[in-house]
């Protein structure tokens, strides 16, 4: 246990000096963790693409949305604290993007989409098959960042089920049941609604 000499050494290393990044060996992150107010920050952005005037633009609606799955997505992979307040945040902020979902259904038909490559927008393209391409690849984000979502609802619940009645972060365990069958209704909603756009989009245009 008493290694003498040894244990002061590693204590005075400048971490400055030392370049290379210990990526899993970190301790855990705080709960204030920044993953989640970067998440929040993503809904002013949705609701400026949605109230745009005289009407919404699509590509800005595709990128907007994709940033919030993209951001919610990153709080479930990034290591630091999640209970399932956590994750009921995290679906609130998700359900922003229902009414963008929604209108992208709607009017991917009839709308131009402007194609950005890095910093420049190519071209406007109309072109059927690619919007359907790009609202696939969307719903198909979303839809993994649900499974994501419901893995660790289900992880939390199990765990929560071996250790009794114990809490689980600051709330009583009634809560957390509460919570996680929230967070589990909305994604069944959700996939729902997918497994809809999906259906209707593949059998939109069967050739490719
Ligand atoms: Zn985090």
């Amino acid at each position: 246990m008493d290694q003498s000499g040894d244990g002061r050494e590693s204590s005075t290393s400048d971490p400055l000096a030392d370049p290379i990044a210990l990526p899993r060996q970190v301790p855990p992150t705080p709960k204030n963790c920044q993953c989640k107010v970067n998440m929040m920050m993503n809904i002013p952005k949705l609701d400026c693409a949605i109230q745009e005037t005289p009407k919404p633009q699509l590509d800005k609606m595709f990128k907007v949305t994709g940033d919030v799955i993209h951001s919610c997505q990153d709080s479930t992979r990034c290591g630091c604290y999640l209970g399932p307040v956590d994750l009921v945040c995290i679906m609130t902020v998700f359900e922003q993007t229902a009414a963008c979902f929604d209108y992208i259904a709607k009017s991917s038909f009839d709308g131009t989409i402007k194609v950005g490559i890095g910093n420049y927008c190519v071209s406007k393209i109309d072109d059927a098959s690619l919007k359907r391409m790009l609202v696939l690849d969307l719903v198909k984000q979303a839809d993994e960042l649900l499974d994501s979502v419901s893995e660790i609802a289900q992880n939390m619940s199990v765990a929560q089920n071996e250790h009794g009645f114990k809490r689980m972060g600051r709330s009583p365990a009634c809560l957390n049941q509460l919570n996680l069958d929230y967070v589990r209704e909305a994604i069944a909603n959700f996939k729902k609604l997918f497994r809809l756009i999906t259906d209707f989009f593949g059998e939109k245009d069967p050739k490719s």
